[in-house]
């Protein structure tokens, strides 16, 4: 198996390609793909200040690093990366320590929130005081928290490292769960009521693909999953049918996200209307009180939110601000 491109021995074929490509071309391929995201309407990131958010896992770094590097080409004003430290014992120090080192290397504004500094309060024992999953409450947080640094520090796009696989496996999940609202969001980009537009531009991969290529560019990043991280049994038949897709019909998965996405678009109506704001820290919220401020009201006896955002300026003031311009 050979490179297409030039001949030498081949080193990786994404399933929905007919032909190997050497280590060199794929790195090309690949990070022409993701580039290919911004090239269609609505995506264009010139002028932008864009907030990544940076867990340390290899899809955040790739993507991170492929906007970095081509920063002339995309012609965006800033990059910031932001991390949040969830206080989970023995993980998240680790995991900071790596993230620290990832953003120096490539010399990005680095903004760090440490949850249990700023509400006191690490992940595990919030979740365990509002009996929910660790999972549940940790995306409701993060997501809480980079809007908050988005609206505050002035960010038009808030970039995840969200592959192919997934979007799709959430899209599938949610369609069986009948879960509306969350399906909207898994998008490859959603405008928010707030003017903060949300990005995934690894969509245009797949998980294998991203594998390859941190390998293939020796790209740092953590290889040690979450402590909380649980495979369901929906999430085990979701996997099944996807893979399932991909062996007979190579592109299989990239046509039914494709294609889910338009179905989302065209039949389920867009829920603006019914956003309000929340009664405690304005955020937009689909009732009027955001489920930030619901979370911490419960557990810790106050809504968090304004404090939340107060505290995120503070941080943002404080950030060593070296811009890529
Ligand atoms: Fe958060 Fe860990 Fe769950 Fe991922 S696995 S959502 S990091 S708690
Ligand atoms: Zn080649
Ligand atoms: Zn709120």
């Amino acid at each position: 198996m050979n490179c297409k491109l030039c001949g030498t021995s081949g080193y990786y074929r994404p399933s929905y390609l007919k032909y190997w490509l050497c280590e060199t071309h794929f790195v090309e391929y690949f990070e022409k793909r993701v580039l290919r995201f911004f090239s269609k309407p609505g995506r264009d990131l010139r002028n932008k200040k864009i907030l990544v958010a940076l867990s340390g896992g290899k899809d955040s770094v790739s993507l991170l690093h492929i906007l970095l590097k081509n920063r002339d080409v995309l012609k965006y004003t800033n990059i910031v990366a932001v991390h949040v430290n969830l206080g989970i014992s023995g993980f998240s120090d680790l995991v900071e320590n790596v993230v620290r080192d990832i953003a120096g290397g490539e010399n990005v504004p680095f903004l760090l929130i440490d949850l249990k500094n700023l509400i006191g309060i690490g992940l595990p024992e919030l979740s365990r005081k509002a009996r929910r999953a660790p999972c549940s409450v940790c995306g409701l947080v993060k997501r809480y928290l980079f809007n908050a640094v988005a609206e505050t520090g002035g960010f038009d796009i808030v970039m995840t490292g969200h592959h192919l696989d997934d979007a799709l496996k959430f899209m599938l999940k949610d369609m069986i769960t009948y879960d509306v609202h969350s399906l909207r969001g898994l998008k490859p980009v959603v405008i928010s009521v707030n003017g903060v537009t949300r990005m995934k531009p690894l969509t245009t991969v797949y998980e294998d693909d991203i594998k390859a290529y941190v390998k293939a560019t020796g790209l740092k990043h953590i290889e040690t999953p979450c402590p909380f991280k649980h495979i369901g049994d929906v999430d085990r038949a979701v996997d099944s049918i996807t893979r399932v897709l991909e062996d007979n019909i190579p592109g299989g998965k990239i046509m039914l996200y494709r294609n889910l996405c338009k179905l989302v678009e065209e039949y389920l109506k867009s829920d603006e209307n019914g956003i309000l704001r929340c009664q405690y820290c304005y955020s937009p919220s689909r009732n009027h009180i955001c489920g930030f401020c619901k979370l911490t009201e419960n557990v810790l006896g106050e809504p968090r939110g304004i404090f939340v955002k107060k505290n995120i300026a503070k941080l943002l003031d404080n950030m060593e601000m070296k811009w890529v311009v």
